[in-house]
């Protein structure tokens, strides 16, 4: 059974060692393969993978928008993401799905127990991975949700119609509160620093960076630093939702714990 990921860049994707972790816990005999290809290659190495009898895919930055359209058919989940990272193919047709808000709902409110109802929480950063994790904070009804990004109209973009949630700017982060804040920006890989004031405060919040590479990113050592009760890299949400994208091929659950003591 073959299964792979496609992404740019992509050969330092965990998903491989994950996916082969899983299948071993259930005696499946996959394999699973890291295609880098530039958006030029991308349809005509999916062609050829699906004519190879390829099962299933995992898709990465940047083609998760691109594949919507390659689809005959998405969840509701990646419908509202406008974003696929999970396609079966099934009687060689392409049907897609998008686990990261899963994933990422999972890791910080099971595995790190985090409650998110009536809490105040600012996400930092406006991209793909932005509607998987607001649709499902939203579900779970927090007090408050700010966004900030350099690019306002970026974040007004996501945000739609939403008037719950408040966009600002970097330079209004100054004297606010914030019970959990979310870095779902891509400036940790980049090793940038994000232009947060000086005075922002980290003070009693939980710190989640969607980053897992580096493992410790500045805005988890600042928020180290600076007060923070507790940080999260995004590790965890990198197994959950490759545990929920190998559920979605495979109809079982894999066990965590011991695929993350391994990692
Ligand atoms: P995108 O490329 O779509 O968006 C990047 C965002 O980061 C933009 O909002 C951009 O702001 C902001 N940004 C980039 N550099 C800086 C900087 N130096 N200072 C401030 N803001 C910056 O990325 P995604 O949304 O797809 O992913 C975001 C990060 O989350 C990535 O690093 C990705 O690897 C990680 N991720 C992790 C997952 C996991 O399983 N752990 C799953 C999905 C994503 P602007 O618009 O102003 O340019």
């Amino acid at each position: 059974m073959r299964y792979a990921v496609f992404g740019n860049p992509v050969l330092h994707s965990l998903s491989p060692r994950l996916h082969l972790a899983f299948a071993a816990q259930f005696n499946l005999p996959i394999v699973y393969e890291a295609f880098q290809v530039t958006e030029d290659e991308l349809l005509l190495q999916i062609e050829r993978f699906r004519t190879m009898d390829g099962k299933g895919f995992n898709v990465t930055a940047p083609y998760k928008q691109i594949l919507c359209n390659q689809v005959v058919e998405m969840t509701q989940r990646a419908q509202y993401m406008q974003a696929v990272n999970t396609v079966t193919i099934k009687d060689g047709k392409l049907y897609g799905d998008n686990t990261d808000g899963v994933g990422f709902i999972r890791d910080l409110t099971i595995r790190h127990a985090i409650t998110v109802q009536q809490k105040d929480i600012l996400i930092l950063g406006s991209g793909g991975a932005v509607p998987a994790i607001l649709s499902e904070l939203l579900a779970l009804q927090p007090r408050n949700i700010m966004i900030a990004n350099r690019d306002i109209n970026k974040a007004k973009k996501v945000v739609k119609n939403m008037s719950a949630i408040k966009v600002l700017s970097y330079d209004d982060l100054i004297d606010q509160n914030f019970d959990i804040i979310i870095n779902a920006t891509s400036a940790g890989i980049k090793k940038e620093i994000l232009p947060l004031p000086n005075k922002f405060n980290f003070k009693n919040a939980v710190c989640y960076d969607l980053n897992y590479l580096p493992e410790t990113t500045q805005f988890l050592v600042d928020a180290t630093i600076k007060g923070a009760k507790k940080t999260i890299n995004g590790l965890g949400m990198l197994l959950e939702q490759a545990a929920e994208s190998f559920y979605v091929w495979h109809n079982v659950r894999p066990e965590l714990n011991s695929v993350v003591s391994r990692l």
